[in-house]
């Protein structure tokens, strides 16, 4: 079993922290490989005969951790029971004592994580999570003496463990009249709003225009409206299928088969592929499900950023979600207090011509270059912190040279002229030498063109 360094020194790093404390959480971003630390800590543990018990949330993951930890990180199976955490909380007095207790998703049944730690007052305890706070947002001090963090997702994308990404918001549906019930939105509600025509057309035609035959997911906030989408996507030729928990096992596993082949083009679920269901081929997430839940939006949107070599992953989020809880590799603050300061409004910046999202402190859309409101640009430039990367990424598209510039309709012809700053007779002839249709609207400029 091989570390990364940066997992390597989490290992180190949590084992510094238990000489003085009893108890820990590590925060990492999705898809750096928690579970591996894990293992190798527990590795650690059975090596010198003390017993571990590791919680989980999901039967899935029961397995998947099953297979990291005694297939690939040699994990004593004797002294090492995996759990649902459902289950551990109702036969507590039969579960040996352990020594380290490690739990995986804390922010989740909470209530119940807190009833085994204290039953079980003299075990090291380990949380991993992306998101260490609760749906209400208050930390996680009431399980963890120590909070730690690793690297962030910045930092993962940067070094190739994660795939770069694009983020547009193009909302679908009106949020703002929703309301919460225990800290999220009211389900009835929300499939109320998606139970809409217009829903489904527009996310197929979202789909075709930015990303299409593209290998996408999407999470959808009804299994009714998930359903709809998929007919949707099929009558319009691409291959999707609905996938839920009703379903038989064998139906989901033959449709998990096929989308893993690339047989089927669209997946679409309400929460069947949370955690852990990973595909680098993925290259679309379309986010129709609205949620209050930090963790969860992080969970979904970051499913297609598995690193791929030359994949630019893309973020369809058609129910407000950025608005809610900023992009994925967005610093934040984390902390162990039960409430966390209100002051979390969240810092993005939309483009009105291609619906891009990205950071307010740049000036410029870094996809199509369309200059964002003077007047913002005004106010905030006292404050204005050049983020370098996206500076960076915006010269890529600049530096794109002309012979590989490629599009297949005019709205790519017409990113490509906002970027390079072109003329539009520039894109009309591109356009002619593509087989692209250009708008009527620009006949008559044509004629003096020849
Ligand atoms: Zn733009």
């Amino acid at each position: 079993m091989n570390l990364r360094p940066y997992q390597q020194q989490a290992v180190n790093d949590i084992r510094q922290s238990l000489r003085t404390h009893k108890s820990v959480v590590f925060t990492i971003g999705c898809g750096a490989g928690k579970s591996i630390i894990a293992g190798a800590i527990a590795k650690s543990a059975t090596d010198k005969g003390n017993r571990v018990l590791f919680l989980v949330h999901r039967a899935e993951l029961c397995e998947q951790i099953s297979d990291t930890f005694f297939g690939m990180c040699d994990v004593d199976d004797e002294l090492c029971d995996i759990m649902m955490i459902q289950t551990a909380r109702r036969r507590l007095s039969s579960i040996s004592e352990p020594a380290l207790i490690i739990v995986d998703e804390a922010h989740v049944f909470n209530k119940a994580y807190e009833k085994v730690f204290q039953y079980f007052p003299d075990s090291f305890k380990i949380g991993f999570t992306a998101t260490p706070c609760r749906l209400n947002q208050g930390g996680l001090g009431n399980l963890f003496e120590d909070l730690l963090t690793s690297v962030s997702t910045r930092w993962l994308i940067d070094n190739k463990y994660l795939s770069e990404y694009r983020y547009y918001s193009f909302p679908l549906i009106d949020t703002s009249k929703l309301h919460t019930r225990a800290g999220e939105f009211v389900q009835e509600e929300v499939e109320k709003l998606l139970d809409n025509r217009a829903v489904f057309s527009g996310t197929v035609r979202q789909y075709q225009k930015i990303t299409p035959g593209k290998k996408a997911m999407i999470y959808c906030g009804s299994i009714k409206a998930s359903k709809e989408i998929v007919e949707e996507f099929n009558r319009n030729g691409i291959t999707a299928a609905h996938v839920d928990g009703t379903m038989s096992k064998a139906e989901r596993e033959r449709i998990v088969s096929e989308y893993r082949q690339g047989k089927i083009t669209v997946v679409s679920n309400v929460d069947l592929f949370g955690v852990g269901f990973d595909d680098k081929d993925i290259e679309v997430t379309i986010l129709l499900r609205p949620t209050q839940s930090l963790a969860l939006a992080v969970q979904q949107n970051m499913r297609c950023m598995r690193y791929k070599e030359g994949k630019t992953a893309i973020i369809l989020d058609c129910c407000g979600n950025v608005v809610r809880h900023g992009l994925p590799d967005d610093n934040r603050e984390w902390t162990l207090e039960p409430k966390a300061k209100q002051e979390n409004t969240v810092k993005i910046r939309e483009c009105p011509e291609c619906f891009a999202v990205y950071p307010p402190t740049l000036d410029r859309c870094p996809y199509c270059g369309y200059a964002a409101v003077k007047e913002i640009q005004r106010k905030e430039k006292k404050t204005v912190e050049i983020d370098l990367v996206e500076v960076k990424r915006q010269k890529e598209i600049q530096d794109t040279k002309y012979s590989d510039l490629t599009a297949e309709t005019w709205d790519d012809v017409e990113r490509i002229r906002k970027t390079k700053k072109y003329k539009i007779q520039w894109a009309i002839r591109f356009a002619d030498m593509h087989s692209i249709p250009v708008p009527h609207k620009y006949d008559y400029m044509r004629r003096f063109m020849r």
